[in-house]
């Protein structure tokens, strides 16, 4: 479903031009779950940005559900994330001033799709993740993880095919985070949704079919997991 292919990502700063990424290749397949992890500053956030199509790399080539997102305009790149993407920032990024409810309805409404519909579907999802007596709350009025949840029901309203995330359990204590570990892989292994995701956890890496290490923008390893099976091992 991921095609990356001689990805570079350079910067400029001043005179000087800063290769962040250089040379990434690797492909994900449809319904798998993928972590990329690496030390601060190694450009998994930048990775996850261009797979998911939010920018566009200095050199190199995207699929993305068999879509080569380079020649693609900016708004065209908008319509296929909008369609096939889900994203989960760190830092949540919801909407202060709309509810949880409304905040989940937003990309279905950028869709067009009809306003009925929307806030079914809305008030169905957030209720999945738990939060069907909060749906009328902003976010200050949330939990981190009441937020995090919303995030992801926001992220997974389109039904997207693959789903990125970047640090979804950062900000956030053990005990929530796992709750939002559970709810991503519940995503996947019930509704086959593709994962990848950026993390520092180790635990949360450890559960993914694939890991691939990131270090000074070049692939430095890239392991396949076999996270069920172990699983099933050990009961
Ligand atoms: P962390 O784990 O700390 O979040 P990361 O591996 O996700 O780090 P990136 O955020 O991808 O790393 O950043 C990689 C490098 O690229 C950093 O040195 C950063 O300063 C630089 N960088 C990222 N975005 C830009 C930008 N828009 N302009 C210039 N430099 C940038």
């Amino acid at each position: 479903i991921l095609e990356v292919t001689d990805i570079t990502q350079q910067f400029r700063s001043g005179d000087q031009k800063l290769t962040v990424l250089d040379q990434i290749n690797f492909s994900v397949e449809e319904g798998t779950t993928c972590a990329i992890v690496g030390p601060s500053g190694s450009g998994k956030t930048t990775l996850l940005g261009l797979c998911a199509g939010l920018d566009r790399p200095t050199d190199g080539k995207i699929n993305l559900n068999q879509i080569d997102l380079g020649p693609l305009t900016e708004d065209q790149r908008a319509q296929v994330r909008n369609k096939h993407v889900g994203f989960v920032f760190q830092t949540f990024q919801l909407v202060p001033t709309l509810t949880a409810l409304e905040n989940v309805m937003v990309p279905l409404e950028l869709r067009g799709t009809n306003p009925k519909e929307v806030e079914h579907d809305a008030r169905e999802l957030l209720t999945e993740v738990g939060l069907g007596d909060r749906l009328q709350h902003y976010p200050a009025q949330l939990s981190g993880g009441e937020q995090q949840r919303v995030a992801i029901a926001r992220a997974f309203i389109n039904r997207p095919k693959i789903l990125f995330a970047d640090e979804p359990t950062g900000n956030l204590d053990s005990e929530t985070g796992h709750t939002i570990e559970e709810l991503l892989f519940d995503l996947n292994r019930i509704s086959g949704t593709t994962l990848v995701l950026v993390t520092h956890d180790h635990s949360l890496a450890e559960q993914c079919q694939r890991i691939i290490h990131l270090k000074n923008g070049r692939i430095h390893s890239d392991e396949r997991n076999e996270p069920s099976e172990t699983e099933a091992i050990n009961q």
